[in-house]
């Protein structure tokens, strides 16, 4: 979903989230109109003929304006297209987490030559009981660089008419806060006000709400990349900030659970075996609210931006519980002088870790850039202090040069290592995989079979 309409919000087209490739003579970026059409302001900034322009094409679409500004709900590449080529007169906003892991980036290719550059230094440290400070200052003096992709975007300080100034084009801000934009057109500056949502996907990931303070009132939605779990409903359904635009209380079940009923119009016997419990309110009408008047104090969403590729068949996913501890019981069943290496290959994967550290009370051994990546995130404690860069401990999470074998222990060892990589799998795959990686475990616990050298695990862990 990155790339969609080239990253233009249609009900803001001056705003763009999460593709920021540029728009040329050449190759202009055309967008569908939304519904109803945009006014003339809009299509007014389209191109030189702005008789040509103002009205739509029969294809429905018009050259989308210059954005003015430039959202990212998280760091994770595919939603970062374009963005390196970016400088510094744009204005582009963010989580705290997001700018500190999208400024640490590194490719892998140039994370390994960084590594492997500064390894005589490593050895020599080692050999030397010399300090962390020593380390870096000796890199620092050998002049290797850490290559950073988006180093372009980070403050400069510029010198304006012999005053330095300071200048940052990554804005951060804070969840649940209403941030109004001025956004100018050539009828004038209009206001939206943007609040950023947790995503519950990864580190700083966020979704955002934009929405028009005055009437019409447009409102959409942008969820980047989400989760959308029981945990993080319940979270929207009490958020304040969202709740004028949830249509109704939600319906108590008979399980006891608050759940956001898909059409609350549903006959009470649609609930199931059993009744509904408390039967749901009924939904006022259109015509009942016209007759009484709106308050404004009732929202509507007109758009919801949503990634649906991981969508059908979810809720036949293990959930994050049932996926973690399945993972803890099958590593767990295991001797306990065994290694265990988490196929780990981008940032995401720090709840499983999490939950490992905690229950098995144990560090884990990261990379060098997994472990800035950690200590980048001053929210998260846990995370900060869970990894380390001795490559004593039982579990890895390191990823090695060419992402996939891991440190040198993991490669030379002796000692037994379990390899696991986390899948995206039904309910039913999953208590298929499980029933089997515990039935060779259970071989190898009598000496009947080897111990498997990798499982899966499902990516719902995370
Ligand atoms: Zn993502
Ligand atoms: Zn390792």
């Amino acid at each position: 979903m990155a790339g969609l309409y080239h990253g233009h919000v249609l009900e803001f087209p001056q705003i763009r989230i999460d593709c920021f490739t540029q728009s040329t003579d050449a190759k202009p970026h055309y967008i569908p109109y939304p519904l109803p059409p945009p006014e003339d302001d809009v299509n007014s900034q389209a191109g030189p003929s702005k008789q040509k322009q103002k009205a739509p094409d029969r294809s429905g679409v018009y050259r989308a304006p210059h954005a003015q500004y430039l959202l990212l709900t998280h760091a994770h590449t595919d939603h970062l297209h374009g963005l390196s080529n970016l400088h510094n007169n744009c204005t582009i906003i963010c989580s705290e987490n997001t700018k500190a892991l999208l400024l640490n980036y590194e490719r892998r290719k140039d994370r390994a030559e960084f590594d492997q550059a500064i390894k005589p230094i490593l050895a020599q440290a080692a050999r030397e009981h010399q300090d962390e400070n020593w380390v870096h200052r000796r890199i620092k003096e050998s002049g290797i660089q850490q290559k950073k992709v988006y180093q372009g975007l980070r403050a400069k300080e510029l010198d304006r008419g012999g005053t330095p100034v300071v200048v940052d084009c990554i804005r951060t801000i804070p969840y649940n806060t209403v941030i109004p934009l001025t956004l100018s057109s050539s009828a004038g500056p209009s206001t939206v006000n943007l609040v950023m949502l947790d995503a519950n996907h990864c580190p700083g990931s966020s979704m955002f709400l934009l929405s028009s303070p005055f009437p019409p009132y447009t409102s959409v939605l942008h969820t980047g990349d989400m989760r959308a779990d029981e945990g993080f409903i319940q979270g929207l359904i009490r958020n304040p900030l969202v709740q004028p635009f949830l249509q109704s209380y939600p319906v108590k079940m008979r399980s006891g659970e608050g759940r956001i009923m898909k059409d609350m119009r549903l006959p009470p016997e649609a609930f199931g075996p059993g009744g509904p419990g408390i039967p749901p309110p009924p939904i006022p009408t259109d015509s009942f609210l016209a007759n009484r008047g709106l308050s404004g104090l009732r929202r509507r969403l007109d758009r919801i931006y949503l990634d649906t590729s991981l969508l059908v068949g979810s809720v036949d996913m293990p959930s994050r519980e049932e996926a973690i501890g399945d993972l803890i019981h099958t590593i767990n069943a295991f001797p306990s002088d065994t290694i265990f290496h988490l196929h780990c290959w981008t940032f995401g994967y720090e709840e499983a870790l999490k939950a490992l550290a905690r229950t098995f009370d144990t560090r884990i051994h990261l990379d060098r850039w997994q472990l800035q990546n950690h200590l980048l995130l001053q929210d998260d404690p846990l995370l900060q202090q869970l990894g380390t860069s001795d490559a004593s401990p039982l579990f890895h999470a390191c990823q090695g040069s060419d992402g996939v074998r891991g440190c040198g222990v993991i490669k030379h060892t002796r000692m037994r290592v379990v390899r696991v990589e986390f899948v995206e799998e039904h309910i039913v795959e999953h208590a298929l995989k499980m029933k089997d990686i515990q039935r060779q475990i259970a071989f190898a616990q009598v000496g009947e079979a080897e111990w498997p050298q990798k499982f899966v695990s499902s990516r719902r862990a995370v």
